[in-house]
């Protein structure tokens, strides 16, 4: 297992980095935009609630820390121009990028395979790999233009090992892990850009509860404690792994 759940990350790991986080408004994304704030980077609030990039751009404006950004974007609708705006957006303000971390992502329906409605299993596709992948093909240049850029997309346990009634969920997230390998593979000559997969593991957050609504929470990590390897990644001392799959904490 690939995992720095041991990692301290020192004060200043992310000072000068721009960051684009996905589904920053809640959950994990949430707590890895405010860490990536508090170490120093500048980062980029997308999702598709606006009030909850919002809280979360005000708290980091309470603390201080390096004036983020906000980009209201959802997944299902979004098109290749919006993508392509985004990045012409981005370009002008900061003129590169040095983190996406693609962290957005929707459960869809836990159900036999020969029960899953087709409108939905396209919808999950769309937001947890289509979208992403678009994105991040307009964004690739951006990328390009930094001296050291991370793109982290987010697995799951089911993207490693199939399970009974995950359906469209465990399959975009296989999809995910053979994504990361290809691009990986294509950036690998470029030296300044990596492309890792990283599965959070079993954590408090509202999609955990939908999918496990007989769990205690209290059982389970918080967000913000699973953390580190999200700082390890985004940060200089990942340099050199690429194409590679990584924890965020330890089987349970
Ligand atoms: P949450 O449901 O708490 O957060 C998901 C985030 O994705 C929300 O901010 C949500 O926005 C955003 N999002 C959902 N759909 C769209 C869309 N169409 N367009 C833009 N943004 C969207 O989940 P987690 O924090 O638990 O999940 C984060 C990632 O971690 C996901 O990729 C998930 O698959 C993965 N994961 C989580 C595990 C866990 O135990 N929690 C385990 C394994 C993997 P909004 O708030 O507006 O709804």
């Amino acid at each position: 297992m690939n995992c720095k759940i041991d990692y301290q990350a020192p004060a200043g790991l992310l000072k000068e980095r721009i960051i684009l986080v996905t589904g920053a408004g809640d959950g994990i994304g949430r707590a890895a935009a405010l860490a990536f704030a508090r170490h120093g980077a500048t980062v980029v609030l997308l999702g598709r609630t606006l009030s909850k990039l919002e809280t979360v751009y005000d708290e980091i404006e309470a603390e201080g820390l390096p004036q983020p950004a906000i980009f209201p974007l959802n997944f299902e609708g979004a098109t290749l121009k919006d993508y392509h705006d985004m990045a012409e957006t981005l370009d002008k303000e900061f003129g590169r990028l040095d983190g996406l971390l693609h962290n957005a992502g929707l459960l869809g329906n836990i159900t036999p395979f020969a029960q899953y409605n087709p409108a939905l299993w396209e919808q999950v596709m769309q937001v947890n790999i289509n979208g992403p992948i678009w994105m991040t093909q307009a964004l690739l240049p951006l990328l390009e233009t930094s001296p050291d850029a991370s793109v982290v997309f987010t697995s799951s346990g089911v993207g490693r090992k199939g399970r009974a009634y995950w359906g469209a969920y465990s399959v975009s997230k296989f999809a995910t892990e053979g994504f990361i390998e290809v691009l990986a593979d294509e950036v690998e000559h470029l030296g300044n850009i990596r492309v890792n997969s990283l599965n959070p593991g079993a954590t408090r957050t509202r999609m955990r509860a939908t999918a496990y609504p007989g769990e205690d929470p209290e059982t389970l990590r918080t967000p913000e404690e699973i953390l580190p390897t999200y700082l390890w990644l985004m940060g200089p001392d990942s340099r050199g792994h690429n194409g590679e799959r990584f924890d965020a904490q330890p089987p349970r």
